[in-house]
């Protein structure tokens, strides 16, 4: 059968794998092809709008139909489409996003790299460490410590950082990435624990782990500000400000993975304002070019900057790079973001909606099947559970989130069901009355689930 004889569905199904994706959903329910966008909405093949509360992956803050960032895609695409970042040469677009991202960082100088992922930005800043700890004499410096529940990336090493147990099926984590318990005092909280004196044992955690493994093997401590993929999970209270003089004691570098939160996601521009703790670099994607185009970066603050481009002034290369790094078109587009972002107001409007957001989500929690919600910004979750005094989980292969999810879908409304929970990050242009019509398809949903 000629393809175009054939549904968009089974088109989808028949050539093409669906990562991250229930399967059992697609096959009862089919799946969504989308053609295109508007705002905060994306159409599918059959006509179908949906309010899109995920923007995308956590990454179209600026709607589906920014004409300014297409303008600026089309008119970098026309002047000069093409590679040309390093290798000794450099794009006039990657010099002024550059500096335009030293500017906007908490660094007072600093120097990026640029990759075409959060993964890849991930895996190179490990490559960095890796490659300045040997050129100064300690090639035993090479454990990552990390959290479980956190989400750092799909590649090798990224996923060895992430610290979910699905990447057992890859027989990861590599060795020497090690995982501390996920800082939510919620659901990891101990009978009688306050929330300080949890967070005082995360602290000491952390001291037991370097002291272990020895802090001259260690070569950075990781973590989402709030983490996104795990479930929308803000840190205990205080619990960087317990962190970051144990990891300068030690001199090991904290660095912030800013892929979800960088660009105004929290509230404040990094998620490290919002919290108040000043990294040793900064890992960006996602909104760095508000979904625009694929593009990452490692944003190395002084000290890391200074140590690394003495590594490679020692052997007079760096051995590392992407074929796009650094790619005209999308610094482009960045330049443009950050802009839009920072000085068009969709900084202020994350501000302006967090209480509406936070009020719609707090009332969900009303419902006697929702344990808990969270959120920071524009970034929250709902967590379902079974009995809600107990916080006693549905069993995972009932997959209540992933139904909730879909009779959102059902409803017109895209959110995300991970582990037990719905999350929802809407882009910055929302509404209030696309906030509020979030709201009650959610509800609608809940309560047909529940
Ligand atoms: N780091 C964090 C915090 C993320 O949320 C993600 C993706 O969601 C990544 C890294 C990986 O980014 P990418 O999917 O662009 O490889």
């Amino acid at each position: 059968m000629p393809d175009d004889a054939k549904t968009w569905e089974a088109r989808a199904a028949a050539h093409s794998f669906y990562g991250f994706t229930d399967l059992p959903s697609i096959r009862d329910r089919g799946t969504v092809v989308v053609t295109h966008g508007e705002g905060p909405y994306v159409f599918d093949t059959n006509g179908r709008n949906y309010l899109d509360a995920n923007s995308g992956l956590w990454n179209m803050v600026a709607g589906f139909d920014h004409k300014g960032l297409a303008e600026a895609a089309k008119a970098q695409y026309d002047r000069f489409p093409g590679y040309h970042a390093f290798f000794g040469r450099m794009s006039d677009q990657t010099v002024m996003l550059s500096e335009k991202l030293i500017e906007v960082s908490p660094f007072e100088r600093g120097k990026v790299f640029y990759t075409n992922s959060g993964s890849e930005a991930n895996d190179t800043l490990v490559k960095m460490l890796w490659f300045l700890n040997r050129a100064e004499g300690n090639p035993q410096r090479t454990k990552i410590l990390t959290r479980k529940n956190a989400y750092h990336g799909v590649t090798v090493v990224s996923s060895s950082m992430t610290g979910k147990p699905y990447n057992e099926v890859f027989g990861l984590p590599l060795p020497g990435f090690l995982h501390l318990t996920c800082p939510h005092y919620w659901r990891e909280g101990q009978a009688g624990e306050t929330e300080a004196d949890f967070t005082a044992r995360m602290a000491r955690e952390l001291e037991d782990t370097i002291a272990r493994e020895g802090a001259d093997t260690i070569a950075a401590f990781v973590a989402e500000p709030v983490m996104g993929a795990g479930g929308v999970i803000p840190p205990s209270e205080g619990y960087f400000q317990a962190i970051q003089p144990i990891l300068r004691r030690h001199g090991i570098p904290l660095i912030s993975d800013e892929v979800i939160c960088g660009f105004g996601r929290t509230g404040q521009v990094w998620g490290c304002d919002t919290y108040g703790f000043r990294p040793d670099a900064i890992i960006s994607s996602k909104a760095l070019t508000a979904g625009y185009f694929p593009m990452g970066a490692v944003i190395l603050g002084p000290t890391l900057a200074d140590r690394l481009q003495n590594a490679v002034e020692a052997i007079e290369e760096f051995p590392h790079g992407f074929t796009a790094s650094g790619h005209p078109v999308g610094c482009a587009i960045s330049l443009k973001a950050i802009e839009v972002i920072l000085n068009e107001g969709l900084l202020d409007n994350v501000r302006a909606l967090t209480p509406r957001f936070e009020a719609g989500l707090a009332r969900l929690a009303e419902n006697p099947n929702i344990g808990e919600w969270r959120g920071r910004g524009l970034m929250g979750a709902l967590e379902a559970v079974k009995d809600k005094d107990t916080k006693t989980p549905f069993d995972s292969h009932l997959s209540v989130s992933e139904r909730i999810a879909n009779t959102c879908t059902d409803h017109g409304l895209i959110c995300r069901p991970l582990g037990q929970s719905i999350v929802l990050c809407p882009p910055f242009i929302m509404t209030e009355g696309q906030m509020d019509e979030m709201f009650e398809k959610l509800e609608t949903a809940l309560n047909q689930v529940f």
